[in-house]
Order: structure tokens, then C-alpha cells, then sequence
């Protein structure tokens, strides 16, 4: 009967690792998408809105709000409800989103540089994370990547952002209990075959550490129980826990269903059982560029889930 469970657990393994590809599949098709999108011109909300809507479109579902984060603002931002931004000139634009099937999540990010003069350091975060993902194998230990990301990002003149990193996924989770730092660290964690990471690399040309603005738009409930007073934080409550399954989500997304939002927002945040991600910014008048793939570890490598054959990770 062993070799049956033994069978079992092999299936297993194999359809988690189809749901990845299937997952990252949709999220290089969007990839591809992004660069019709993303211009000049073009406002945030409708990038958001369109990533979000293409992802169930081909048979997905969003691991979390579509990230659009321009020039010193690094990560977490996606548009509120009726967001007025729109995209200028001379900036430089990270598109961040993420693919789930059944929670095995594919985790991807471009930099558009719509002519900011610093071409160069989204070369230096693709640079890094290309690097990054040739010496990944299981074995590696997650320091020595950090340390050729830093070395990388350096040598075109640039700092990494220290305090923002690459991540294990695992389903229906997105940041698991390893990293992979974007700089170079005294200890680490041994890469395991099999593990799921999300790989991800910044550039900065300011301090190399990232504060929180005082706003967020995504937000995460916490696993913990505590009674609430309005209806609407028991209606946001259950439509996280059971469309969203404790992934993040956006004020955007519920607006229209809870029309009270804002009021559910503040007493579940107040009460501790709201996450709230606060947008992440290096220094005023500072430029970031991301790059960011997920990959399978294997025997001798890994696989890229997050690209499309031809197109170089
Ligand atoms: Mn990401
Ligand atoms: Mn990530």
C-alpha cells in the first residue's frame, strides 16, 4: 500500500507544479500585454483594472491588486477607487502583479521607462535578476544570490534596496519563510528542489532603503478573531476569507459591493485584523527599477514559470 500513497503524493506533486506553469503562462501573456499598456498618457487605474480583468480572462485569478509604482515609490502601489493618476513623461514605471490557480501563484514585475534618462537601472535590476536566476540551483545558499544581486546592482553604479526581497511562495501564500535578499548578507537558507520563489530585484538611485508613505491600498486580514461592531467589516470579512482565501486585496475591488468600505477599512485596521500595505518609497527625487520572475528550483537549475520561450528572463 506505501507504493500507492508513494503514487498518490507523485500526482500530487505534478498537478501543484501544473497549476504553477499554468499560472505563469497567463502571467508572460500579460507581460507581453503590458507593453501595448503601459504609455504615456495612459492612466493608472486602467493599467490596474486591465491586468486584473486579463488574468480572469485567461483562467486566473489575481494573487493580489496589480502594483503600478512610479519613479521613487519602489512597491504597493495600486490605484483607490477612482484614482486621477495617470502616467507622464520622464518617469519610470514598475508593474507588479501576480497569477493564482487554486493559490500555487506565479509573481512577476516589469520597469517601463518612459524616457526618465535612467534606462540604465532598469538594465541594472534586469541584469541582477538575470544573474540571480542563472545561479539558482538546489544547494545555493539564498546569501550567495543576495550577494550577486549587490555585487550586480553596483557595478553599474546603483544601490539594491536592502529592505525589500525576493520570497518562497506557497499556496494561497506569498511570502513564505525564506528570502532571497537583494544584498549581500552574512548567513542564509539552503534553496531546496522543488521550493517555488519569486526572484526580485531593485535598483535604486537614492538611499537603498525604502519608508512607508502614510496611505495604503491594499490590505490583508490577519488570522486572528475578534468581534466587530459594523455589518460592512463582517461582509469585507467574509468575502476575504472566502473569494480571497487571505490573499491581499484592494479598497478598488469591494467598493461597489460595500459601498461602506472606507468605515469597515478603519474599524478592521483599528482592531488589529486588517493588514494594511503602506505604499514603500525610496528618497524624494530618487529613481527604482524592478525586476521579478518566479522559478521551480530543480536538481541543477530552474525553471522560469514567469517567461515565454524566446524571451529572455
Ligand atoms: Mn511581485
Ligand atoms: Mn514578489
Amino acid at each position: 500500500m506505501a507504493e500507492t500513497k508513494e503514487r498518490e503524493e507523485e500526482i500530487e506533486e505534478q498537478e501543484k507544479i501544473e497549476k504553477y506553469r499554468k499560472a505563469g503562462q497567463i502571467a508572460a501573456r500579460i507581460r507581453k500585454e503590458l507593453n501595448k499598456l503601459v504609455k504615456v498618457g495612459t492612466p493608472v487605474i486602467e493599467i490596474c483594472n486591465r491586468v486584473e480583468n486579463l488574468i480572469k480572462e485567461l483562467g486566473g485569478n489575481p494573487a493580489f491588486p496589480c502594483n503600478v509604482s512610479i519613479n521613487n515609490i519602489a512597491a504597493h502601489y495600486t490605484s483607490p477607487p477612482n484614482d486621477k493618476t495617470v502616467l507622464e513623461d520622464n518617469s519610470i514605471v514598475k508593474v507588479d502583479f501576480g497569477v493564482h490557480i487554486d493559490g500555487f501563484i506565479a509573481d512577476t514585475a516589469i520597469t517601463f521607462d518612459l524616457n526618465s534618462g535612467f534606462e540604465k537601472l532598469k538594465e541594472a535590476a534586469e541584469e541582477a535578476l538575470r544573474v540571480a536566476i542563472e545561479n539558482i540551483k538546489a544547494g545555493v545558499k539564498t546569501n550567495e544570490i543576495g550577494k550577486l544581486i549587490h555585487e550586480k546592482i553596483r557595478e553599474h553604479g546603483y544601490k539594491p534596496i536592502r529592505d525589500l526581497s525576493g520570497h518562497l511562495l506557497d499556496e494561497y501564500s506569498l511570502h513564505g519563510a525564506k528570502i532571497i535578499p537583494n544584498i549581500a548578507l552574512p548567513h542564509g537558507e539552503t534553496i531546496e528542489v522543488g521550493e517555488v520563489y519569486a526572484v526580485e530585484t531593485f535598483a535604486s538611485t537614492g538611499s537603498g532603503t525604502v519608508h512607508e508613505k502614510p496611505y495604503a491600498y491594499i490590505y490583508r486580514v490577519l488570522p486572528v478573531r475578534i468581534p466587530v461592531r459594523l455589518l460592512s467589516s463582517r461582509k469585507l470579512l467574509k468575502i476575504a476569507s472566502e473569494r480571497f482565501k487571505g490573499l491581499p486585496f484592494a479598497e478598488r475591488w469591494l467598493v461597489k459591493e460595500i459601498p461602506a468600505i472606507k468605515l469597515a477599512i478603519r474599524e478592521l485596521t483599528n482592531k488589529g485584523i486588517l493588514y494594511e500595505y503602506h505604499v514603500l518609497a525610496d528618497e524624494r527625487e530618487s529613481m527604482v527599477a524592478q525586476a521579478e520572475h518566479t522559478i521551480i528550483v530543480t536538481e541543477d537549475g530552474c525553471e522560469v514559470i514567469t517567461s515565454t520561450k524566446g524571451e529572455e528572463p
